[in-house]
């Protein structure tokens, strides 16, 4: 640029108002795509949002050959869109391609889509407390039925944007406590792959069906993992204890985010192994809390945890720890306040 160039940046713009539709359900017009032939990745390009073509035969459809992340793009305060801990979610990516013997994407072919599809999708982005969801999935793309025993060589990769609104529930949620089955198969814990969530459904929806719960928190054995979509904090004062990471279930960056979070504002953070007798002890006290994390609700609030089918009320209702934390991190997820993270 010559040094008589007008300023490039555009005026900050505060983006549209969030809107109330179902999570998820509304589109940004744009995505980066990037496709592997067995050798290289294809230059990333932008193309709209459309049904695209795919062969019936096509790997992923047929044999599970396919992951995705989740993760969101906030408006700061100066207008510009930014990515919240996209390279954790990129290494998650990675993590999940390369346990589904998928091609895995360098980390800076990711974080380019990621960028593309923000850029493409910004004047869509609504400002806070909305947000841009963004969607990186990998789909085996190899045309073969026969090949259940074998890889998809293929793929392609593409990063989808939906505008979201605040997706907090809008009252505690319950949660069923189930001490059979587990979250998922163990080799599949850390693999954000659609399996797990298929996996989940039927003791989800008995749950739903026969406790009114929203979710099923997993506990096989009566060692507690994690609920069919996010990671679960018990929180008491300044106080936080939280499963120990263990490849049966998802590592949650939001989990993570909220872990060093909480040990930056001097609270107690333990992760341990938790069994259901303890979570039973713990919301026996009047202020405790209980959390589940992910990125879409960020930090919402359980009320009721059902046990051997008792609806047991979480402490006396209070969610003052959890509001703050959860507004500490809604800060730092939209430049409102600094983090080293
Ligand atoms: C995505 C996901 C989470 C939450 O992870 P975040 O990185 O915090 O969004 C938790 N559990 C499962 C099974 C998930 O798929």
């Amino acid at each position: 640029m010559s040094p008589t160039s007008p300023p490039t940046t555009a005026a900050p713009t505060t983006g549209p108002a969030p809107t109330g539709a179902a999570f998820g359900s509304v589109f940004g017009p744009s995505m980066a795509v990037s496709r592997f032939d067995g050798a290289t990745w294809s230059a990333p390009e932008v193309v709209d949002v459309a049904s695209f073509g795919m062969h019936p035969g096509t790997h992923a459809l047929h044999y599970g050959s396919s992951c995705f992340e989740g993760l969101k793009a906030h408006r700061f305060p100066d207008g510009r869109v930014v990515p919240f801990r996209p390279d954790v979610h990129i290494a998650r990516l990675r993590q999940s391609t390369a346990r589904l013997c998928l091609p895995v994407p360098d980390a800076a072919l990711v974080a380019r889509l990621i960028d593309m599809t923000v850029a493409a999708n910004e004047a869509v982005a609504p400002q806070p407390p909305g947000s841009l969801y963004l969607r990186p999935t990998e789909l085996g793309t190899d045309v073969t039925i026969g090949a259940a025993a074998s890889p998809s060589v293929t793929a392609v990769l593409f990063v989808l944007a939906c505008p979201v609104g605040d997706y907090l529930p809008p009252r505690p949620l319950t949660i069923s406590v189930e001490t059979v089955t587990p979250r998922t198969t163990p080799q599949f814990g850390i693999v954000k792959a659609g399996a797990n969530y298929a996996m989940a459904l039927p003791t989800i929806m008995v749950a739903k069906e026969r406790d009114g719960a929203d979710q099923v928190l997993f506990a096989p054995g009566g060692h507690l993992q994690e609920t069919g979509a996010s990671n679960i904090v018990l929180i008491d004062g300044e106080h936080l204890v939280t499963p120990a990471l263990t490849e049966a279930y998802l590592h949650g960056v939001t989990r993570d985010s909220l872990l060093r979070l909480a040990r930056h504002l001097g609270w107690t953070v333990e992760e341990r192994g938790v069994t259901v007798a303890d979570v039973v002890e713990w919301i026996a006290r009047p202020t405790a809390e209980v959390a589940l994390s992910g990125t879409a609700a960020v930090v919402a609030p359980v009320g009721t945890l059902v046990v051997d089918g008792t609806p047991l009320a979480v402490g006396g209702g209070t969610v003052v720890q959890t509001a703050a934390l959860r507004a500490a991190l809604v800060d730092i997820q939209t430049g409102c306040a600094p983090f080293d993270w």
